[in-house]
């Protein structure tokens, strides 16, 4: 399936040719999520050379491509998983935290330090039909010193993100 779109039409970023090319750090097209959040970051202004990242989930598409985004910026990446021993652990270090996990509120006040940057990927439908993300927003807002809410953070970018690869998969047809 990953390889059944060109991987010059291929927008979303997925098939192996543009993951391998976004890996060696020579990316045509960058998967939207991340790209999204990596846009917000320089939007505003955030230093991410030499500075601590922990993204929470390791998906292809989301917690893998955000590592290699934030890792050729100079970041120090750790990535944490539904294996991962003791979360709190790593996330109270980091000076970025990226949840791309898909657990409602999995990181409260407790899990943050003061002053990080906090990007919630995640968006989860409670019964009461509310979405949230996996971060306690409203616990960490005086506590992170930038936070993405849930919804109107990551996902708008993430649909400006497919529109810039669209236009740019274009342009590349017509070279
Ligand atoms: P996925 O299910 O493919 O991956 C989830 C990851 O979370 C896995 O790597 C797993 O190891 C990890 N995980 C699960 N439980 C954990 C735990 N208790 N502690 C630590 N890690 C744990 O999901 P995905 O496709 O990467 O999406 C993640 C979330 O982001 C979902 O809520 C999804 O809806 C959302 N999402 C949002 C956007 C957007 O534009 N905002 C885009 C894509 C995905």
């Amino acid at each position: 399936m990953l390889e059944a779109v060109a991987p010059q039409k291929d927008v979303d970023g997925f098939h192996p040719d543009n993951v391998g090319r976004l890996t060696i750090g020579a990316p045509r097209f960058v998967p939207c999520t991340p790209a999204g959040v990596m846009e917000m970051l320089a939007a505003t202004g955030i230093a991410l050379a030499g500075r601590d990242a922990v993204i929470v989930g390791r998906s292809n598409i989301v917690g893998k491509p955000m590592a290699m985004l934030l890792l050729h910026q100079g970041a120090t990446v750790t990535i944490c998983h539904s294996r991962t021993r003791d979360l709190g652990d790593h996330t109270r270090r980091a000076d970025i935290v990226v949840a791309a996990v898909g657990r409602p509120q999995l990181l409260g006040a407790d899990m943050v330090k003061p002053g990080a940057v906090v990007i919630d990927v995640g968006i989860n439908r409670l019964s009461d039909g509310k979405l949230v993300g996996d971060v306690a927003f409203d616990a960490l807002l005086g506590k992170a010193s930038h936070i993405t809410p849930v919804p109107g953070g990551v996902g708008p970018m993430t649909v400006a993100m497919l529109m810039a690869n669209t236009v740019r998969a274009a342009e590349l047809g017509q070279a």
